[in-house]
């Protein structure tokens, strides 16, 4: 059984969320901490120049609200967390930060099969101090 597990999700392609984090729950039992992630991509700081102030912190909100409903919907006793930056690297540093014994994470988009593992999924799998479950 895993203590501490990360179940990270791209809210573009949320289709598999309930099954990862059906898997930590399997992974973890009832007694894990779970952190349910999504990483917020940066906007450079000439393109935020342009944008109206509050755009990006609404952007940032409707993102911790929809990813507060998928824990929810899920039935699964977990933690939400936006970080803000590249996702691999925010992955990887919460990780980090919370001392991981798990990853959960999807291959990649679905309807790309024939690829092994999409570009953030690589990134973890070979950068991750800890066991990475890809879920396919
Ligand atoms: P693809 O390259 O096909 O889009 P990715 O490797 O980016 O595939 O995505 C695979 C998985 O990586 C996602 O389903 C999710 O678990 C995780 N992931 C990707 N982007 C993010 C993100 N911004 N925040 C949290 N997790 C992410």
């Amino acid at each position: 059984m895993y203590n501490t597990i990360i179940v990270p999700i791209d809210l573009s392609h949320e289709e598999r969320a309930s099954h990862m984090l059906e898997a930590a729950k399997r992974l973890g039992g009832s007694s894990a901490k779970v952190y349910v992630l999504n990483v917020f991509d940066d906007v450079p700081g000439y393109v935020a120049a342009e944008l109206p102030a509050d755009i990006i912190e609404n952007s940032k909100s409707a993102s911790m609200q929809r990813l507060a409903a998928i824990v929810a919907e899920s039935g699964v006793n977990a933690e939400a967390v936006i970080r803000t930056g590249q996702p691999a690297r925010g992955i990887l540093d919460l990780a980090e930060d919370v001392k991981a014994d798990l990853i959960v994470i999807a291959s990649h988009k679905p309807g790309f099969q024939d690829y092994l593992l999409g570009s953030t999924a690589s990134r973890v799998v070979r950068h991750a101090t800890c066991p990475v479950f890809v879920i396919r």
